[in-house]
């Protein structure tokens, strides 16, 4: 716990979890995994108990790195939507190995899909959804180069357990199947070992 936190006694936890208006002047809460701060009485979905960061104002939770909800505005003032789509975009970042339907990814960000679809799209030049699959086609490229784990092991590692899928959305991406894409990686690396043979 860092100094400025304070304990989540259990009645801070039910005012929390029953949004209680009359605890929105003696605490906020921060959620750890998504870096967003709230007020007792927020209508966001309830987080888990043990990601929840207690703070005495939005002051303290802002200066230990937390962010205002966009529902709630615990700090009376709008969140712009670029930190806004920030949040989502890291959220994606920390969860793309598992499902991330756009509900989800809103829900957790504290707005809601239809909302979060325009903005994050305005802002990042790309939906939530096509964000996730970037987001795991580049992991998969860098597993396909510096593992040897098969194909499905990285589909599924990347949060595409569909094995089929997984080969189209890469190549679709890409321009090569997950094989093709490794085994051009090690030629290229070949290529290399071989010019720096023969250099000296
Ligand atoms: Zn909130």
């Amino acid at each position: 716990m860092n100094e400025n936190e304070k304990p989540l006694t259990d009645e801070r936890w039910q005012a929390i979890v029953s949004n209680d208006t009359a605890y929105n002047d003696r605490f906020i809460y921060a959620i750890k995994t998504t870096g967003i701060f709230c007020k007792p009485s927020c209508k966001s979905r309830i987080p888990k108990r043990e990601n929840v960061r207690i703070y005495a104002n939005a002051k303290q939770a802002q200066y230990a790195g937390f962010r205002p909800c966009k529902r709630c505005k615990p700090t009376g003032e709008r969140l712009p939507d670029q930190e806004w789509a920030a949040i989502a975009a890291q959220y994606i970042d920390n969860h793309y190995t598992g499902p991330l339907p756009l509900q989800t990814i809103a829900e957790a960000c504290h707005g809601s899909p239809y909302h979060l679809q325009r903005t994050f799209k305005r802002i990042m030049g790309v939906s939530p959804s096509g964000y996730v699959q970037k987001t795991r086609v580049a992991k998969a490229e860098q597993l396909l180069a510096s593992t040897t784990q098969s194909v499905a092991a990285i589909a599924a590692a990347v949060g595409m357990p569909n094995v089929a899928y997984f080969i189209t959305l890469f190549k679709k991406t890409t321009g090569y199947t997950p094989v093709e894409y490794r085994l051009r990686g090690s030629l290229n690396e070949m290529g290399e070992v071989m010019e720096n043979g023969t250099g000296e």
